[in-house]
């Protein structure tokens, strides 16, 4: 047996799709683009949608939309993907990171609370795992310091914890499309906003800072576009929107699949010595499929696994343990004591729609047995 740690879930219609793209005369942003954002908005109850290139590019242009950049601080959390806090870099001002919860490994909004300055101003959380941060703490925070709220929800479309879902609490959510994301073309990302203006500031900054897009100077008499703001090249192309737009259809199916698989995991692995499990508050995306191992044996653990053929990741070793965030912001692993240690025992096994009953038993046989030593 052989396990991939993931497949994709695009289908003949996907594929189809890219093709009729393919034999217009649009391959840029245009009608397809257009209809996927619709969906989008739909999909996540948030009114206003900008489709773009990248979950990394929404959460730069999220924070320039709300006014930040050098000279501020934006709090974030050391258990993520570097995108996190390289968003917060490019718009100039300080990623402030903080530690996780041992329990859940989400923002701790106690910690973010001890890390306020008077610089602060935003506070950016990750849904990770695809479970979700306690959204209505980091709210009460940025409300009590006036402070910019913007949702890190690369893992999490799915989500909610306690009635509240990605977007309805903060200035901004940000989702990504990437390859092995819940819903993916390959590189993709979208910004979901309340506040119209944000979402058509955020427009105008992920192309170039035009007035108008191709598909708007395509139609009618020529208008000039004019340079309203120096922007960035952020857009989502038809192509790739192409793979979106019938797959989003397909998403609460594909969530159904995950959690059946992820339940299935839990009877599997119940009672394992030695291994523990992140827990999710509310209803989870379930975008990986998280183990935590003994630190001291976790690579030896990954590579048996990969012996035994089957596919694994580390999502993620914090942050701030990383050589560029070491040397450029003097972090040492014990300033974030529980991401470390959560990133020094974390393993993700594969989890996805296509994986088989038979492929997900074969996992967990060797799991049990490599975790045992
Ligand atoms: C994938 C990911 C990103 C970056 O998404 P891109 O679309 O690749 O830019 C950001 N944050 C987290 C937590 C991610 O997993």
């Amino acid at each position: 047996m052989h396990v991939e740690f993931y497949r994709h879930n695009l289908d003949a219609a996907d594929i189809a799709e890219v093709t009729r793209v393919l034999q217009s005369v649009f391959l840029t942003t245009g009608p397809v683009t257009a209809a996927f954002e619709g969906k989008f908005a739909a999909l996540t109850g948030l009114p206003h949608v900008v489709a773009l290139n990248s979950c990394t590019g929404a959460l730069h242009l999220a924070l320039l939309a709300l006014g930040i950049g050098p000279g501020d601080e934006v709090i974030t959390t050391a258990m993520t993907f570097i995108a996190t806090a390289t968003a917060i870099m490019h718009t100039g001002a300080t990623p402030v990171l903080v530690d996780a919860d041992p329990v859940t490994a989400q923002i701790d909004p106690v910690k973010v609370a001890q890390a306020l300055t008077s610089r602060t101003k935003a506070v950016m959380p990750v849904h990770l795992y695809g479970a979700m941060a306690d959204m209505r703490a980091l709210r009460a925070i940025a409300d009590a310091h006036g402070l910019a709220l913007v949702e890190d929800c690369a893992h999490c479309i799915e989500g909610e914890r306690g009635g509240v879902r990605p977007g309805q609490l903060s200035d901004a959510a940000c989702y990504s499309f990437y390859a092995t994301k819940n819903l993916a073309c390959g590189e993709g990302g979208a910004l979901a906003a309340r506040d119209p203006d944000i979402a058509a500031q955020v427009r105008t900054l992920s192309l170039h800072g035009m007035s108008k897009n191709a598909a708007d100077r395509y139609h009618g008499k020529y208008k000039h576009w004019d340079m309203v703001a120096s922007g960035w090249k952020y857009n989502l192309n038809d192509i790739h929107a192409a793979l979106l737009v019938n797959q989003i259809d397909r998403l609460d199916a594909l969530l159904a699949r995950r959690q059946a698989l992820a339940e299935r995991y839990d009877r599997g692995l119940r009672g394992t010595p030695g291994l523990e499990r992140p827990q999710a508050v509310g209803k989870t995306a379930q975008h990986l499929y998280t183990i935590w191992v003994d630190p001291d044996r976790r690579d030896e653990i990954l590579h048996q696994l990969q012996e035994r053929h089957v596919g694994v990741a580390v999502n993620y070793r914090a942050i701030h343990t990383l050589r560029y965030f070491r040397e450029t912001f003097g972090y040492v692993p014990e300033d974030f004591p529980v991401a470390n240690r959560i990133g020094q025992r974390t393993i993700s096994l594969p989890l996805y729609p296509k994986l088989t009953e038979d492929e997900l038993d074969y996992v967990v046989a060797q799991v049990r047995e490599v975790v045992a030593g």
